[in-house]
C-alpha cells in the first residue's frame, strides 16, 4: 500500500525525533512491502522564522492533502516574547482544527521493564498497566460560552461546560470501538452527580452501550477516576471523557507511568487522516544534542499505522521492536534517570529499534 505523510518537524529536538520515527517507518514498509511518501511542511518556530506564520496556509493545505501528519514538537525561548497570536504553540491549535481533529487518543503504558520509574510504589505498579484515554477535544467547556459579567459579588468571570448529544455519541462510539480493538473495558468518567452536561453524557453513553453488548461498560465520577488511577491503574483499560476531564486525567495518567519520553498520542476526526505526535513539547534544554529520546514518537507513528492506515501487524512490529529494546535494556538519559549506565543517543537508541525489527 501507499500513503502520503505529512512532516511537521517542527522546533528543539522536533526534527530529531521525527527523523528517527521516519527511519523506522521506513524499515517497516520494507519489510511489509509498503510505500511512505514523506513530505515535510513547516510549523512552529521555524515557521516563524521563514515565514513569519506559526501556521502558514501551505502547511494546512499539505496536511489536508495527505494521508496523515506526524508531528514533532513546537516552541522554545527564541519565541517566547511573542504575543500569543504570533506564538508556535497558536500552530497547534490551528493545525487541529483545519484538520476537525475531534479526538484524542493517548495511550498510558508502563512497561514491565521501566516499573522503576513510576512514582507509584512497586506493589501497586505490580507487573505495568496498558490503558488509553479517549479524550474529547473540541467541545465542552474550554470552547463554551465565556465572559465577564457582575455577580453577586462584583466582577465575575465565567466559563461554560456544553455537550450536544451528537458531540458525545461520537466520542463515545470511538471510545467503543477502541474497547472492541483491546481488552472490551470500558470506563465513562463524568460529574453526573453534579453537572447537566455529564448527565447528558452518561445517558448518552448508556444508550451506545447497548449497541457494544460485548464490551464491559461503567461509568466512574471524575472525583474518584483520579484517585484509582494512583490507587489502581490496571482496573482501567479505555477511559472515554470530556475535554477538561480528559485534559486533566490524561497529564495524571502520564506522570504514573513516569516516562515523559515514551508516550505518544494521536488526534482523529472523522476520516482516517489523523496527526501523531508524542505527548512532550520540544525539550530546548536538550535540543540539538542528540540527547532525546525517540520512542515516544516511534510509538506515534506505530499508532498511525493502526489507526489511519489499518496496518495492526506492522503496528505491533514496532511496539514489539520497542519492548524489546527495553527488556534488553537499553535507555536514553531520560529513561535512567539518575541510576547507572551508560545512556543512549537518540540515534544509538534508533539503531537498536531498528535492530529489534
Ligand atoms: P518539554 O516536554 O519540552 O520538556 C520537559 C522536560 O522533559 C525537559 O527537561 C525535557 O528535556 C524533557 N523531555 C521532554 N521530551 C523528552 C524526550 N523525548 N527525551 C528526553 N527528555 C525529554 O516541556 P517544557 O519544557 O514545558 O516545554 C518546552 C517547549 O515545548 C515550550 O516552548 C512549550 O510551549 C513547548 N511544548 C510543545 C508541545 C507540543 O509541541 N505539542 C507540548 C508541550 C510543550
Amino acid at each position: 500500500m501507499e500513503f502520503n505523510i505529512a512532516l511537521l518537524r517542527g522546533d528543539g529536538i522536533g526534527p530529531e525525533i521525527v527523523d528517527s520515527a521516519v527511519a523506522v517507518l521506513e524499515k517497516t514498509a520494507a519489510r511489509f512491502g509498503h510505500t511512505f511518501n514523506f513530505i515535510p511542511y513547516l510549523i512552529g518556530g521555524s515557521a516563524i522564522d521563514k515565514t513569519g506564520m506559526p501556521l502558514p496556509q501551505e502547511t494546512i493545505d499539505g496536511c489536508l492533502a495527505s494521508d496523515s501528519v506526524l508531528l514533532g514538537a513546537v516552541g522554545g525561548p527564541k519565541w517566547d516574547d511573542l504575543p500569543g497570536e504570533k506564538r508556535p504553540e497558536k500552530a497547534l491549535l490551528g493545525i487541529r482544527s483545519a484538520l476537525g481533529l475531534f479526538t484524542n487518543l493517548r495511550p498510558a503504558k508502563l512497561y514491565p521493564a521501566l516499573r522503576g520509574a513510576s512514582p507509584l510504589r512497586e506493589d501497586i505498579v505490580g507487573d505495568g498497566f496498558d490503558l488509553m484515554i479517549v479524550r474529547e477535544l473540541t467541545g465542552g467547556i474550554y470552547f463554551g460560552d465565556r465572559g465577564y459579567r457582575q455577580g453577586k459579588y462584583g466582577e465575575e468571570a465565567y466559563d461554560t461546560e456544553a455537550y450536544s448529544v451528537t458531540e458525545i455519541e461520537r466520542i463515545g462510539r470511538v471510545a467503543f470501538e477502541t474497547a472492541m480493538k483491546r481488552s472490551r473495558r470500558h470506563t465513562s468518567i463524568d460529574k453526573a452527580n453534579v453537572l447537566e452536561s455529564s448527565r447528558l453524557w452518561r445517558k448518552t453513553i448508556h444508550s451506545l452501550a447497548e449497541e457494544y453488548p460485548g464490551v464491559e461498560y461503567n461509568d466512574m465520577f471524575v472525583d474518584n477516576a483520579a484517585m484509582q488511577l494512583v490507587r489502581n491503574p490496571q482496573q482501567f483499560d479505555v477511559i472515554v471523557t470530556s475535554n477538561m476531564f480528559g485534559d486533566i486525567l490524561s497529564d495524571e495518567a502520564s506522570q504514573i507511568t513516569g516516562s515523559i519520553g515514551m508516550l505518544a498520542s494521536a488526534s482523529l476526526g472523522a476520516s482516517t487522516r489523523g496527526m501523531y505526535e508524542p505527548i512532550h513539547g520540544s525539550a530546548p534544554d536538550i535540543a540539538g544534542q542528540n540527547k532525546a529520546n525517540p520512542i515516544a514518537t516511534i510509538l506515534s507513528a506505530a499508532m498511525m499505522l493502526r489507526y489511519s492506515f489499518g496496518l495492526s501487524e506492522e503496528a505491533d512490529c514496532i511496539e514489539n521492536a520497542v519492548d524489546k529494546v527495553l527488556e534488553a535494556g537499553y535507555r536514553t538519559a531520560d529513561l535512567l534517570g539518575g541510576a547507572e549506565g551508560t545512556p543512549l543517543t537518540c540515534t544509538e537508541m534508533t539503531e537498536k529499534v531498528l535492530e529489534a525489527l
